[in-house]
């Protein structure tokens, strides 16, 4: 095996300068935390990339960004890595991810801690989030040994049809914010058992996350003879370097989960090469409240689904589209629900909802609030409060929107906790405004009907690659394909079949018989001297 060179090894990963443990109280919660994990981030210490908790706006660390060049170096190096990764055989490389899986059960505290601290959502999110890098690892080692190909029937006697999936090369993951660890588990356990290597771009805003599940999967690889150096990096930096990836020859296959914006460019960029692109990208997800609803059940899994992770999920609930005879006392209950929701710090087990990213995802929302009352809505809500007593912590109330219509604001994805209420008469009219959005992640309907149910899941219902009955938007489990369709990108990063996306399909005929009959019934008669 070549030698082995992690990529967050000692010597590349920067420790949170300590100068700021006297400043920050966070930081020093979130050094602790990468002296548990036994990893040390030295290296990437540097002047360009403050990073800050959203909790209180605190700067937890200052990283140095990886530049083009050394961008090209890593893709180099995952290259290499490929080369070596994709003659171990699958199961064996599920040991690794089945290694890995267990590190990350036995550091799940200090890893939910450090994901909150950065990201904002709250503890119990965090931990659930951190369980489902636990979940996808053993999905993973499963799978390690399922990536079976079809034998077809041939036309032709004597012959057989084969179909045959190999590793297909290097991955460049691109990551949101929103879920800093779990995106990149389902993308990357999957290639890496697929015989893939990987490189990560994690979001600019939550590096830390990245650098500690990254740092412990180099970990895992390091105590692990059948792994070769490189076989995942970590990049860290802004748009610039997903743009180094996407345009990167050598990067074959380029997983990308953010906005609609930032995929709309990254898959032209793909496609220009002819690389293959899995896009996670935006969701404008809708419910549907019917009649003869279970209403507790509906209210339950509307609030969680619309302020749950502040409004900062892809699949956040952000339309509710409730039955005109029900309308106005079901957003009575939700305007008295919202007002219960305990709203302040992530690391407090009583609170419901954290806070935003950053300002500008505050100023974003405060945007859509006025936009909205110009379009004719009733604001409920959504007013900036001081839970933290810090300046640069925006904490916000969800805001309830009561519309006229589905106007532009209702079909724009604002990635804050905002949610529109519109009435319906037909279950027709509540599909129609389900659909008539440019997003189509994820939805649900909240019925006890059960032809409504099937209405609603079959091809003239819900356009999302999500379809829920009595449950909400988010929340979905690592089993199924999850991804959504239009322009939310039409991937899918994990689950079910979507394996497939991080290997190539080779179709092998052979044949063992003594003529050679030809497909389709040609004749192509030769004379050959015996
Ligand atoms: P974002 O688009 O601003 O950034 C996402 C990532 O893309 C970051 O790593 C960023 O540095 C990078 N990036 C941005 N522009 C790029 C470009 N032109 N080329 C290459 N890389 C680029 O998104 P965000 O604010 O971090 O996350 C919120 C968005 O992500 C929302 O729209 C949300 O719906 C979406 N999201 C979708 C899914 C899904 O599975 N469909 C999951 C999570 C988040």
């Amino acid at each position: 095996m070549a030698e082995k060179k992690l990529m967050n090894a000692p010597e590349n990963i920067a420790k949170i300068p300590s100068t700021l443990h006297a400043n920050s109280p966070l930081a020093a919660q979130a050094a602790d935390t990468f002296d548990q994990l036994g990893l040390s981030i030295d290296d990437r210490r540097g002047s360009d990339l403050p990073v800050f908790s959203p909790i209180d706006g605190s700067e937890l660390a200052v990283l140095r960004t990886d530049t083009p060049a050394e961008v090209d170096a890593m893709v180099a190096n995952a290259r290499a890595a490929f080369a070596a990764w994709s003659q171990v055989p699958a199961p064996h490389r599920g040991e690794l991810i089945r290694r890995y899986g267990a590190l990350v059960r036995e550091h799940k505290e200090p890893l939910s801690l450090l994901l909150s601290i950065e990201n904002g959502k709250i503890l119990t999110e965090a931990r659930g989030e951190v369980q489902e890098v636990i979940d996808i690892c053993e999905y993973a080692v499963g799978l390690s040994r399922q990536l079976f190909g079809l034998t077809i029937a041939s036309e032709r006697p004597e012959h057989r049809l084969t179909e045959y999936w190999h590793p297909m090369g290097v991955l460049g993951l691109i990551s949101a914010f929103n879920f800093p660890a779990a995106v990149w588990a389902w993308g990357t356990t999957v290639a890496l058992v697929c015989g893939d290597s990987a490189i990560w771009k994690p979001s600019e805003k939550t590096p830390l996350t990245a650098l500690a599940f990254a740092g412990l999967l180099a970990k895992a690889a390091d105590e692990y003879d059948l792994a070769p150096a490189h076989l995942i990096q970590v990049v860290v930096g802004d748009a610039r370097c997903g743009t180094a990836i996407a345009d990167h020859p050598d990067v074959a296959i380029v997983s990308a989960t953010g906005s609609v914006r930032m995929g709309q460019d990254v898959a032209v960029r793909v496609a220009g090469r002819f690389g293959r692109s899995v896009l996670e990208l935006g969701g404008n997800n809708a419910a549907i409240i019917a009649p003869s609803a279970d209403l507790d059940l509906a209210l339950r899994g509307a609030v969680f689904a619309a302020t749950g992770t502040c409004g900062q999920r892809c699949t956040t609930l952000r339309r509710l589209i409730v039955h005109n005879s029900i309308r106005e006392a079901f957003v009575q209950r939700l305007i008295a629900t919202f007002a219960t929701l305990r709203i302040g710090s992530p690391l407090d087990d009583a609170t419901h909802v954290g806070p935003l990213i950053d300002r500008m995802a505050f100023d974003g929302m405060q945007r859509a609030l006025e936009q909205a009352r110009a379009e004719g809505g009733t604001v409920h809500g959504g007013e900036r409060l001081d839970a933290a007593g810090a300046a640069d912590a925006y904490y916000v109330r969800p805001a309830i929107i009561e519309m006229p219509g589905q106007s532009a604001i209702v079909r724009e994805e604002t990635f804050a906790p905002i949610l529109y209420v519109m009435g319906y008469d037909t279950l027709d009219e509540a599909i129609a405004l389900q659909n008539g959005v440019s997003q189509g992640l994820s939805s649900s309907i909240f019925t006890s009907d059960v032809r409504e149910a099937e209405r609603f899941q079959s091809a003239q219902g819900s356009d999302c690659g999500i379809v829920n009955v009595n449950i909400g938007t988010s929340g979905a489990e690592i089993g199924g394909a999850f991804g959504g369709e239009k322009v939310t990108g039409g991937g899918r990063v994990s689950g079910s079949d979507s394996w497939k996306n991080y290997m190539r399909r080779a179709t092998a005929t052979v044949n063992y018989s003594a003529s050679l009959p030809l497909a389709q019934g040609v004749k192509f008669d030769l004379d050959i001297d015996p």
